[in-house]
């Protein structure tokens, strides 16, 4: 049996701050802002598999009223939602993502992206695609003034 899951996240981009995505910090003038590490792809891949299994999202979860997950590692959140599926007897088949984010261009990052996120679900990097788009110049996106991932996630039954 398999079951599918989506995830999106959006995260405002301010001065000073660090920008981390997958797990990998970003070389960039503006980082994201969050009340955890702000990492939108570790959070929009955690909300798909969460989808898939109909846990709710990440919010139900690491509340960020609660002051626990101030400034947690979103792998490690990552790592708790890949383990309550293992929990209930599934393992990821695959995970895509799309990264939109205006500035830095993110394709020396991509590889080590994959890397770090495959080893946090525990599947082969082949198991994990991150694909980087800008927003052409429109939207909050290509403002610079934000950073979206849409992932998508195939669980099946172990
Ligand atoms: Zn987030």
């Amino acid at each position: 049996m398999f079951r599918i899951g989506t995830g999106h996240d959006t995260h405002r981009l301010v001065a000073g701050l660090p920008l981390i995505l997958g797990g990998v910090l970003i070389d960039a003038d503006r980082g994201a802002e969050g009340h955890s590490d702000a990492d939108a792809l570790s959070h929009a891949l955690a909300d798909a598999i969460l989808g898939a299994l109909c846990e709710g999202d990440l919010g139900t979860h690491f509340p960020d009223t609660d002051p626990q997950w101030k400034n947690a590692d979103s792998l490690q959140l990552l790592a708790r939602v890949s383990w309550l599926a293992r929990e209930r007897g599934y393992h990821l088949v695959n995970a895509d993502a799309t990264v939109r984010l205006e500035r830095p261009k993110l394709g020396e990052y991509i590889t080590t992206m994959r890397e770090t996120l495959a080893s946090t679900l525990q599947v082969d990097s082949g198991c994990v695609s991150v694909k980087a788009k800008t927003g052409e110049g429109l939207d909050a996106v290509g403002r610079g003034e934000a950073v979206t991932v849409q992932a998508i996630v195939l669980l099946e039954q172990s």
